[in-house]
C-alpha cells in the first residue's frame, strides 16, 4: 500500500464512523507565537481540546503536515524525521476508550490488513497519584491480544500532559508493530530502542486535570487525540524496516546517489537520509512562506539547509575544503525539483512555489560560502584560542555572525551542544521581547490615519488570503499617516482583477461596519494555563489579540479603530516584487461617497 492510499483509507475510515475532515493547514501556527511549527495533528486544535466549541463538531479526522525541530538530532535512524505526515481521530467530548482502541484496532487489522500476531500495545501502569489504565488493557484483550504483547509503562512513557505545571493530561496507549516477524518474547521490547518495534500510533485519553496541589481529578470534557505517521506505518505496510525505502524516498535517495557517485549503504546511510529529510522539511518549509533568516523559523530553515549541504559534501569523494565546494555548482536541485514533483498533486502549494523553492535553497547555497569565507579566520582563531571543546556560546556567535553551523564548527574541534542551543533560545528571547514591545503598542504614531491604516492591514491580509490562497502570510508592515505598506508571501504578480477583487472585500467589510474587539491574554493562561507551552518555550507576556467580527484575528499591539465603517474607503496604488516569492502592496485611504 503507498502512503497516498494509506491516507485516503485512514480519512475514509473515520469519515464512515462520523468524523468530518479537517483541513492540512500551514506548518506555521496562526496566532500562536509560543511555537515555530506545527509538531502534531492535535496542535491546531488545542483551544477544542481545552473546551472551545469546533464548529465541524465533536468528531474530526484530519492528515495534517508537521515539523520537529526536537528530533532534528534523532534524524539519520530509520524512524524519525523534521518533517512527516500525522494521520489522526478526535473526540471532543464524545467517544472513549472503547470506541477509540477498538477502530484503531479495526483499521490495522482489517482496513490495513496487518498480522495482529505483529502488533504489541502498551499502556500506563499506574503510579501513587493515577491509577493503572486497566481499562485499556481490559479493551485490548476482548479483541484478542494476548497479555503478553500488552506492555505497562511508567508515566515517562504513556502518560501526556499537562502541559505547563496543570491543566488537562491522560494516559495514552501505543501500537508498535514487529518488523522483524521473529516470535514474540525473544531478545528486544517495544521502547527499548532495538529497532524491532516501529511505534506507528498513539491513542492519548485526555481525562484528568492536574490542580496546582498535585491532585488529578476527572476532566468534565474527556477528550480522545490520536497520532498515526504516515512514513512509519507505509514502511510497516510494505514490509520494509527503514522509512527511506518507501516511494515517499526512494527518488530522493537515487537522486542523491547519482549526485555523490556513492550506494545507499553503510556510513553514507546515514548523512544520505538526513540530506532527504532536511530537504523535504525545507521545501515544504518554505512553501509555507518560511525564508532562510536568522530568527525564529528562518533559523531552523537556515539550519535544516545548511546541515543537507554539509552532508552532500561529506559524501564527496576527496572532498575539496567547504568553501571551494559551495564556490562551484549548485549540486541540490534534482532533489529538490524530485520532492516538489512527488508531493504537488497532494500539495498544490508547492508547485505553485517551485521556483521560489529552488531559488531560496541555491541561494542560501551560494550565502553559505560567502559567509564561510568570511568566517573562516575567525573559526580558526576560536580553534586555537579554545580548550579541549568550544563553548557553546562562542560557536552560536559563528553561527548568527557568518551563518557557519554548528556541524562545521564540530568538524573542527568539538562543541558544547547544549551551550549552543542555550545560546540560540536567548537569541530567540531577545527578539520576541521586542516583538512583543511592538505587539504590546509600541507604535510611534498613533495618529487617526494611523490607526485606521492599521485595522485596514487585517483586513488586507485577510482578503489576500481569501482571493490568493492560504499560502498568504505577511512578512512585514509599516505605516505612515500617508499610506500602508504591506509585505507578504504569494510567489506570481498579482492581476488586474484579484487586485480589484482584494480592494473590493475591503471596501465592503468597511461597509459593513464590522466591530473591532480586542482581548488581552496571558498566553500561558489563555490556552488553560500553558497548554501551548508544550510545543515551545513560555512567553509570561500578554498579549493582544484583536478581532474584526468574525472575518480576522490577529495577535497584534494596535491601535485600531473601533469599527470599520471608521475608515471610510481604501484603495489599493501600487503592488511589486521584492524578491523570491514575496510582493509588497501599498494602500491608501480614500474618503467614501
Ligand atoms: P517516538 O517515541 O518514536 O519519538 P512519539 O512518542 O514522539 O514517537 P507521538 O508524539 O505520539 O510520537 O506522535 C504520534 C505518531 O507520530 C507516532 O506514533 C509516530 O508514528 C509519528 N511520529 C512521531 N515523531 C515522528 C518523527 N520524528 N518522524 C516520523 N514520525 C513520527
Ligand atoms: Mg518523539
Amino acid at each position: 500500500m503507498t502512503a497516498k492510499e494509506l491516507k485516503k483509507k485512514y480519512i475514509d475510515f473515520f469519515v464512515k464512523k462520523g468524523h468530518k475532515k479537517l483541513p492540512n493547514v500551514s506548518l506555521i501556527p496562526e496566532n500562536d507565537p509560543t511555537a515555530l511549527f506545527i509538531s502534531a495533528g492535535m496542535h491546531p486544535l488545542v483551544p477544542y481540546l481545552l473546551g472551545e466549541t469546533h464548529p465541524l463538531g465533536k468528531r474530526l479526522v484530519s492528515n495534517q503536515k508537521c515539523l520537529r525541530t526536537v528530533d532534528i538530532d534523532k534524524v539519520g535512524n530509520s524512524t524519525h524525521h523534521t518533517f512527516f505526515e500525522m494521520l489522526g481521530n478526535w473526540s471532543l467530548g464524545d467517544y472513549w476508550k472503547k470506541e477509540a482502541i477498538e477502530w484503531s484496532w479495526e483499521f490495522l487489522t482489517k482496513k490495513l490488513n496487518l498480522d495482529p500476531k505483529r502488533i504489541s500495545v502498551s499502556v500506563f501502569a499506574g503510579d501513587k497519584d493515577t491509577p493503572r489504565d486497566e481499562e485499556s488493557a481490559k479493551i485490548w484483550r476482548s479483541l484478542g491480544i494476548s497479555s503478553e504483547r500488552i506492555y505497562f509503562f511508567p508515566k515517562e512513557n504513556n502518560w501526556w500532559g499537562p502541559v505547563g505545571e496543570t491543566g488537562p493530561c491522560g494516559p495514552d496507549t501505543e501500537m508498535f508493530y514487529d518488523v522483524t516477524g521473529k516470535p514474540h518474547g525473544l531478545g528486544c521490547q517495544p521502547e527499548d530502542g532495538c529497532g524491532r518495534f516501529f511505534e506507528i500510533w498513539n491513542d492519548v485519553f485526555m481525562e484528568y486535570d492536574k490542580t496546582s496541589q498535585g491532585k488529578f481529578n476527572l476532566l468534565k470534557q474527556k477528550n480522545v487525540d490520536t497520532g498515526m505517521g504516515v512514513e512509519r506505518t507505509v514502511v510497516v505496510l510494505q514490509g520494509k524496516d527503514d522509512n527511506y525505502q518507501t516511494e515517499l524516498f526512494t527518488t530522493l535517495i537515487n537522486q542523491i546517489e547519482k549526485i555523490s557517485d556513492k550506494k545507499y549503504r553503510g556510513e553514507n546511510k546515514k548523512s544520505m537520509r538526513i540530506i532527504a529529510d532536511h530537504l523535504r522539511a525545507a521545501t515544504f518549509a518554505i512553501a509555507d512562506g518560511v525564508t532562510p533568516s536568522n530568527i525564529e523559523q528562518g533559523y531552523v530553515l537556515r539550519r535544516l539547509i545548511r546541515r543537507a549541504i554539509v552532508h552532500e559534501h561529506s559524501l564527496e569523494r576527496d572532498p575539496p575544503m567547504l568553501v571551494d565546494f559551495l564556490e562551484a555548482e549548485y549540486k541540490l536541485k534534482p532533489v529538490v525539483n524530485s520532492i516538489v514533483a512527488f508531493y504537488q498533486n497532494e500539495y498544490p502549494h508547492l508547485k505553485k512555489m517551485s521556483a521560489n523553492i529552488d531559488q531560496e535553497i541555491s541561494e542560501e547555497w551560494k550565502r553559505f560560502g560567502v559567509g564561510l569565507r568570511r568566517g573562516y579566520p575567525a573559526l580558526v582563531e576560536m580553534k586555537k584560542k579554545s580548550g579541549k571543546v568550544i563553548n557553546g556560546k562562542d560557536a552560536f556567535h559563528l553561527f548568527e555572525t557568518y551563518g557557519i553551523p554548528l556541524e562545521v564548527t564540530e568538524q573542527m574541534k568539538p562543541v558544547d551542544r547544549r551551550g549552543f542551543e542555550e545560546a540560540f533560545k536567548r537569541h530567540r528571547e531577545i527578539s520576541r521581547a521586542g516583538m512583543e514591545k511592538k505587539f504590546a503598542g509600541g507604535l510611534a504614531d498613533h495618529s487617526e490615519e494611523v490607526t485606521k491604516l492599521h485595522t485596514t492591514t487585517h483586513l488586507l491580509h485577510q482578503a489576500l488570503r481569501d482571493v490568493l490562497g492560504t499560502h498568504v502570510r505577511q512578512v512585514g508592515s509599516n505605516i505612515t499617516p500617508e499610506r500602508l505598506r504591506f509585505d507578504f508571501t504569494h510567489p506570481e504578480k498579482l492581476t488586474e482583477v484579484e487586485i480589484k477583487q482584494i480592494e473590493s472585500i475591503i471596501n465592503k467589510k468597511i461597509k459593513a461596519n464590522l466591530s473591532v474587539k480586542m482581548e488581552m491574554m496571558i498566553l500561558a493562561e489563555a490556552r488553560k494555563k500553558g497548554a501551548l507551552a508544550f510545543f515551545g518555550e513560555r512567553y509570561g507576556q500578554k498579549i493582544k489579540v484583536y478581532s474584526i467580527d468574525d472575518y480576522s484575528q490577529e495577535i497584534c499591539g494596535g491601535p485600531h479603530v473601533s469599527s470599520t465603517g471608521k475608515i471610510g474607503g481604501v484603495k489599493i496604488v501600487k503592488e511589486q516584487a521584492i524578491g523570491a516569492g514575496r510582493r509588497r502592496i501599498y494602500a491608501k485611504l480614500v474618503t467614501s461617497d
